[in-house]
């Protein structure tokens, strides 16, 4: 078994402030197993193909967003028609990308519209915008991508068809990447108000409006970023009140909160400062503190970049007092406790590329998220 040791990395994490959210499902499902997705590593598993699936149902609608080299193709067991909505990078018909030509309008009935109708919306434009091409699945070789695109398929059928067993068969569609495993980007959940990198070993403190929601996205994959919030009027006032992790797990019962009921950070008083939204993930840690200059001179890297530091320096600012060891949420670090030996144990990250949590706050606050070094773990390594 070989565990990845040391490749250069560039460790971020992404930030978004949203105002209302277009969509405010709750996310608890979590399918973070299996090989298909891009940049995830386990050891003695065996190699992923470089073929990205997605398997379209009667009525299903599903998004790919394509660069340019991409293959796309589709295939079915039965002769099938697909409505290809192609949309290149100015939100203009991007058929010809794909040697297609769109004469087809746009019917809601005819397929669940309501993602390609969210995504729409978000870009200012509706489905009456659009037009698709109608394409026949069958026989079919490749469509070569001729430049950057995003590409909504859909299996059209009529509802009816689903009662009476006559709908159409299911579409695959198989993407081979000109250029695999780059960052992800989620579709934004809502409308942003700033948006921020956080580049690798740094940290960044700002200011979150009560009502506001705060959106940290692992772009890579496997990443740690570690995250507290402050009251920002009693920190005005020289009190530090800040999430307080024993309360939190006290209150929900379980080592940090999670979308739907028992969904909140608590503080000193248990009373709540940020409720968890949406997390597409739903593996983090709350026992360790964030790393610290000691954690990596103990193991043999004396004055190595670490999340503490950088947490102190980020809040001093707002006139937080500076600490070697910062207690913190480390958002995608994967840790538990053994049932039969009540170790804290930890392993490898599930957070895929583009995995993020949402939360909302619950009060005017200060918050801190750092793009953790993670210089000796075993399973990321960064080299600095
Ligand atoms: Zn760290």
């Amino acid at each position: 078994m070989t565990y990845v040791t040391g490749f250069i990395q560039h460790v971020t994490s992404y930030m978004g402030w949203l105002l209302p959210m277009y969509e405010s499902g709750l996310i608890r499902d979590f399918s973070n197993i299996g090989l298909a997705t891009p940049a995830r590593l386990f050891p003695g598993f065996p190699a992923r193909s470089d073929t990205e699936t997605k398997l379209i149902a009667p009525r299903g609608c599903e998004k790919v967003d394509l660069k340019t080299g991409d293959l796309l193709s589709l295939r079915s067991s039965e002769t099938a028609t697909a409505l290809v909505v192609a949309i290149d990078v100015s939100g203009a018909d991007g058929s010809a990308l794909l040697g297609l030509s769109a004469d087809t309008s746009l019917v809601p009935r005819a397929f669940d519209a309501a993602r390609l109708g969210g995504w729409l919306q978000a870009r200012g434009q509706s489905l009456g915008d659009h037009r698709a091409a109608r394409v026949p699945v069958e026989d079919l070789g490749a469509f070569a991508v001729t430049g950057d695109c995003t590409v909504w398929i859909a299996a059209p059928s009529d509802s009816a068809t689903l009662v009476d067993g006559t709908a159409a068969a299911s579409i695959l569609l198989e993407i081979k990447r000109s250029a695999p495993n780059g960052t992800v980007l989620p579709e934004p959940l809502g409308e942003i108000r700033d948006e921020f990198t956080v580049p690798r070993g740094t940290a960044l403190a700002y200011e979150v409006a009560a009502g506001e929601l705060v959106q940290i996205i692992d772009v890579e994959g496997q990443q740690c970023s570690d995250f507290t919030a402050f009251r920002a009027d009693a920190l005005r006032q020289g009190d530090e009140v800040m999430i307080d992790s024993t309360a939190t797990r006290s209150m929900v019962r379980q080592p940090y909160p999670s979308p739907g009921l028992l969904d909140k950070f608590f503080d000193r008083d248990m009373a709540p400062m940020l409720r968890v939204v949406q997390d597409t993930c739903g593996r983090h840690d709350t026992f360790g503190l964030a790393c610290t200059a000691r954690s990596y001179e103990d193991r043999g890297f004396p004055g190595h970049l670490n999340c503490s530091d950088n947490m102190s320096e980020a809040l001093d600012p707002f006139g937080v007092v500076r600490r070697a060891a910062w207690p913190a949420v480390n958002f995608f670090w994967n840790t538990w406790i053994d049932p039969n030996t009540h170790q804290i144990l930890t392993e490898e990250s599930h957070s895929r590329p583009g995995d993020y949590v949402v939360m909302e706050a619950q009060d005017h606050l200060v918050c801190v998220s750092t793009a953790c070094p993670g210089a000796i773990s075993v399973w990321r390594m960064t080299i600095f």
